[in-house]
């Protein structure tokens, strides 16, 4: 009875029937849905006197009606301040981590989203000659070429990181100054390798991103303690 009431329900339809479902005693406002093609799958929500806006990505459009009412409640309870039940939260991320889905939201991020790469070689250091060392030593040197580049900020949090939409390894901007030593610059790119290596699995709705696989390769790399401790000093020395 009630799948077939949803079934029927256009998705503005559904947006409202959760609002009174939250807010029993206001007048409904006017709700509006507009599907747009943002880079990711983020969807915003506004509350203004021209009534209820919704923008969310057009990789949803025309996704199942349990998806849009799940995240109606997310939207809705995020704009009412108040915690939105984890039944729709994690309905709604299992969505997304369908392997379709994913494949979906990767090409949009690819084809919309624009990405900064620098280029290897930095003030200091040179990524693809350390690149190519690392290749030889640990993978053959089979591993296929990614992009490689410097972040445009110095981050301290985030010392390196993988897009595999963009197939690209970038690294702080920190790590490309001459006091620091060649070996945090090497392991950090290791450890970016490995995640090329290893990609991220999907169990459900949880994520891995360090795997046990991932975990034994990277305790292949030579001064590993050694690595981290200069890492320890970079990161913390305030320069
Ligand atoms: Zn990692």
């Amino acid at each position: 009875m009630l799948q077939s009431a949803i079934f029927f329900e256009t998705p503005e339809e559904i947006f409202a029937r959760v609002f009174t479902e939250l807010r029993p005693r206001t007048t409904l406002p006017s709700v509006r849905l507009r599907f747009c093609k943002f880079a990711n799958a983020n969807s915003s929500a506004r509350w203004d006197e021209n009534g209820l806006e919704f923008r969310i990505t057009d990789v949803l459009e025309g996704a199942p009606a349990a998806i849009l009412e799940s995240l109606a409640h997310i939207l809705m309870c995020k704009l009412l301040r108040r915690p939105s039940p984890r039944t729709y939260a994690e309905r709604y991320r299992r969505y997304l981590n369908r392997k379709e889905m994913r494949r979906s939201l990767q090409l949009v991020k690819q084809t919309r989203g624009r990405k900064f790469v620098s280029g290897p070689q930095g003030a200091s250091y040179d990524l693809q000659t350390i690149f190519d060392e690392l290749n030889q030593a640990h993978f053959h040197g089979l591993m296929a070429q990614p992009l490689l580049g410097w972040s445009r900020r110095p981050s301290r949090v985030m010392l390196g990181h993988y897009d595999p939409s963009h197939n690209a390894i970038i690294l702080s901007s920190l790590l490309d100054r001459p006091g620091v030593p060649r070996l945090a610059v090497e392991y950090i790119l290791f450890h970016e390798m490995l995640h090329l290596r290893f990609p991220v699995e999907h169990r459900g709705a949880r994520r891995c991103v360090h795997t046990r696989e991932f975990k034994d390769a990277e305790k292949q790399f030579p001064l590993l303690k050694e690595a981290k401790q200069v890492l320890k000093t970079v990161c913390s020395c305030g320069a």
